[in-house]
């Protein structure tokens, strides 16, 4: 049922994102896209649960009692949002819809869906393509159906925005049977920030909404680069996991894969224990000796002339600069470059040393403007040939947008 538009922005939509062992919420009144109260639930399934729900307005909320699992989590999550002394809503009728943060979508879904049987079971077959998140999302969902029977449930996939990218993009050049079989192909992932960031900047920078030509830098501990034209993704670096492309806090992005035969071979450990290698202990982490997985702490390491850190901090941002020359290629121009995540947002010099490479673009920061955080603003000098833009991203607003899209 088509709902009227007087309705849709009365609605409030509760955004969920789920862990395996978290769970993280917010209840957006779309009538403003203000956030009503937002909250996280920790350590569910393990000894000391914890719910901490902070209510817009009024004082935080924290109860400890078990959580053996989703749906005991979810019910408390309701509890609170109804609460007489701290909850925002008189009950949980007020809530419209709840839209779900899915990791992966695999090849079926090429858009944010409305959940049934059929989409549940897609999500499933794609634990094989997601096995840390996909489990979680699902868990999450059920668990909503049970606790608010009836209520549509939308699944906002972090694939979908690549779905969109061009066959020579998406493709592995390894043998094709393993698409056929697998699926294997590059999806990227950060999806919903890189829609909501790209699709923002058009409007933001004034840009022709069909063929701007926008790259997105989702630069937090997890970072990926977007190319998209009129919002449509062309090209992205996460690849069939989130562990190609960029460096970062922890992960190696782009590596030889021999290198992990070597490794292997050498150090007498297995695929799995090479894996976790390059998803948890390599990136920053790993290059500057153990310093640390945060982007402040190797910038105060390099400061100080740690030649390590000073190594790790250079060539994350060359490969940054790198892949925006790649996907300015790929794209024959591009118009604005935005810079968003927990780096992009609040790291003035980082975003200044990706720039001044930039050059040969025309690109010119501004550096009163750059001298910002956390807040949309265009960072270039009005005579810069490409527009260059801090955007923060809002990966819960975008879901909520796409569930009242949706139902
Ligand atoms: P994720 O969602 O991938 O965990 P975030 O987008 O929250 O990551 O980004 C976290 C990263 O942002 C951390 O590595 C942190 O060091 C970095 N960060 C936050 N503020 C700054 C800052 N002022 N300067 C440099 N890095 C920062």
């Amino acid at each position: 049922m088509r709902r009227t538009n007087q309705e849709d922005i009365r609605m409030k939509v509760l955004v969920m994102n789920c862990g395996s062992s978290s769970l993280k919420y917010q209840l957006i009144d779309m009538e403003n896209e203000s956030v009503i109260a937002k909250g996280l639930c920790e350590r569910i399934g393990i000894d000391g649960s914890k719910l901490t729900h902070k209510p817009t307005g009024k004082d935080n909320y924290e109860v400890e009692s078990p959580m053996p699992d989703h749906t005991t989590a979810i019910k408390m999550v309701m509890d609170a949002l109804v609460d007489p002394q701290h909850g925002v809503i008189a009950s949980t009728d007020e809530i419209s819809a709840v839209g779900h943060r899915v990791l992966h979508g695999g090849i079926k879904f090429t858009e944010s869906i409305v959940v049934d049987q059929k989409v549940k079971d897609v999500i499933r077959e794609c634990f094989d393509l997601g096995p840390l998140h996909n489990p979680a999302n699902l868990m999450g969902i059920e668990a909503c159906e049970e606790a608010m029977p009836g209520k549509p449930n939308v699944a906002v996939f972090d694939t979908t925005f690549g779905m969109s990218m061009p066959e020579k993009a998406y493709m592995y050049a390894i043998p094709h049977e393993y698409y056929e079989k697998y699926s294997i192909r590059r999806y990227g992932f950060h999806g919903t920030s890189h829609m909501f960031v790209s699709g923002e900047v058009l409007k933001f920078a004034g840009l022709d909404p069909e063929k701007g030509k926008v790259i997105v830098c989702h630069l937090g501990n997890g970072a990926s680069i977007s190319a998209s034209i009129g919002g449509k993704c062309v090209d992205t670096s996460m690849g069939l996991t989130p562990l190609e492309g960029l460096i970062m806090g922890t992960r190696s992005g782009d590596v030889d894969p021999a290198v992990l035969q070597f490794i292997m071979n050498k150090e007498g450990i297995d695929v799995n224990e090479m894996l976790n290698i390059l998803n948890k202990k390599s990136g920053i982490l790993g290059m500057s000796g153990g310093i640390s997985s945060d982007f402040r702490d190797i910038e105060a390491a390099r400061a100080k002339g740690d030649h390590l850190a000073t190594v790790a901090m250079d060539a994350y941002i060359y490969r940054v600069v790198k892949y925006i020359g790649a996907y300015t290629a790929a794209m024959n121009g591009v118009d604005a470059i935005a810079f968003t995540a927990g780096v992009g947002e609040n790291d003035k010099g980082t975003r200044k040393e990706i720039c001044e490479h930039l050059s040969y673009l025309g690109v010119k920061i501004d550096d009163e403007a750059n001298d910002v955080r956390g807040e949309a603003r265009i960072i270039s000098a009005p005579d810069s040939k490409v527009k260059v833009l801090l955007y923060p991203t809002n990966e819960e607003l975008a879901i909520a947008r796409e569930t009242v899209r949706l139902i």
